[in-house]
């Protein structure tokens, strides 16, 4: 990477402005149901401590208050649990900006601060300047350690690079190296497992690979789409009908491309969504029924291309995942890149990732992104801008 990590920089005595990704599931009780993404900012925070940093002031956003405050979705709960995993008290402030805050944190006793939820502040997904100056004004430099959210260009991920120097913590740099090796310099065969329920978010997507993969594999609510464009009956399975001649298009590009398209070619379906009983495995879809996971014949087909691979990139669960008699495919599938050894699998964020998660095949990944939406858009070959804006290695 071209760009400054946090090891480039001089901390000691520094005041450290982390943008830390904090976004975590609350229950009723304001509980954190998966506190993940708060154990995986600790090795950052963790370094920057023990690299003598005066100050470490952390900031995050929680859920969508859009620009007012939420009760219920203050940051207070994560600072507690961020207690517990330091080994330390952190001061959670009442705001993010502003004249107190700074009073606060040039008062504070603690070493570790937590603003409150940047996203009380409309100001934040503006990206407004005279916000982001506010944010920079408490600190001497910038981390950004928050890939979920790098795609988007905020104050805290991008306004504040314009006044500070501004470098990627180790969460950061671990995704783009994980992510930016397979798409750049891939071990070969490179194979990349498509799902989920739309096409429509996969074709920038594809349309970038297609020069750089040996194989795609499709399933999911997104295949009915390509198996309509080959002129399959697909009962009432998901479709977006302004995108067959989009996919048709795609197959044919790969056909060109000398890329194999794995497309599913049996099915697990249903006539009513709500009644997983009736449920049938077919080959030919009936009209009136619906598509709701793989069968186990595209499940074989699936894990022999699989099986050849050396790089696997999965976005988009191929079946209903979250209603357990839809969910076998996926859960197949998942067991299977996790067995396999030798083999760099990465796992988009998101569903696919709750997914994974769900059938308890984390450990066998090499990669699981904590990035959903920015891992997409690196695979679309977009250029995120929390990290472009990152201050460039001399
Ligand atoms: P996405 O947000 O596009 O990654 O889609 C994820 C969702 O796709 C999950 O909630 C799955 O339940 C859904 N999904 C996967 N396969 C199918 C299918 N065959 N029919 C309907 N939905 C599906």
């Amino acid at each position: 990477m071209n760009k400054l990590t946090v090891k480039d920089l001089d901390l000691k005595g520094k005041k450290v402005l982390i943008r830390v990704d904090f976004n975590v599931p609350l229950d009723d009780k304001l509980n954190i149901t998966d506190d993940r993404r708060i154990t995986e900012a600790v090795a950052t925070i963790d370094y920057v401590l023990k690299q003598g940093a005066a100050k470490v002031i952390l900031m995050s956003h929680l859920g969508r208050p859009e620009g007012q405050v939420v009760e219920n979705q203050r940051l207070a709960p994560v600072g507690k649990r961020l207690e517990k995993l330091l080994s330390q008290k952190v001061l959670c402030t009442k705001d993010c900006v502003g004249p107190e805050v700074k009073k606060a944190i040039e008062l504070s006793q603690e070493k570790v601060i937590l603003l409150e939820n940047l996203r009380f502040h409309k100001a934040e997904t503006k990206n407004d300047p005279e916000f982001a100056k506010q944010l920079a004004s408490l600190a001497d430099v910038f981390v950004n350690d928050a890939f979920g959210t790098s795609h988007r260009a905020h104050a805290s991920t991008h306004g504040v690079t314009q006044y500070l120097k501004s470098a990627a913590g180790f969460l950061l740099e671990k995704e783009i190296n994980y992510l930016g090796k397979a798409i750049d310099n891939p071990a070969r065969p490179f194979v990349i497992i498509l799902g989920g329920a739309k096409v429509s978010d996969k074709i920038a997507l594809i349309e970038n690979m297609l020069p750089k993969v040996n194989a795609i594999i499709i399933g999911g609510g997104m295949a009915y789409t390509f198996l309509k464009s080959q002129g399959k009956e697909i009962g009432t399975s998901l479709l977006e009908a302004d995108k067959v001649s989009v996919a048709k298009d795609l197959l044919e590009k790969a056909q060109k491309a000398n890329v194999k398209i794995e497309l599913s070619r049996d099915f697990v379906v249903v006539k009513d969504f709500k009644n997983p009983a009736e449920l049938k495995i077919v080959k030919d879809i009936e009209p009136g029924w619906s598509g709701v996971d793989i069968g186990p014949e595209t499940r074989k087909a699936f894990k022999a291309v699989l099986s050849t691979a050396k790089t696997i990139v999965w976005n988009g669960p191929v079946g209903v995942f979250e209603v357990k008699e839809y969910s076998d495919g996926t859960r197949e599938l998942a067991e299977y890149v996790s067995s396999l050894k030798g083999v760099t699998s990465i796992v988009g964020g998101g569903d696919t990732a709750a997914a994974v998660a769900k059938f308890n095949c984390e450990a066998g990944m090499t990669h699981i992104s904590t990035g959903g939406g920015a891992s997409l858009e690196l695979l679309e070959g977009k250029v995120l801008p929390g990290i472009a804006a990152l201050t460039d290695k001399k």
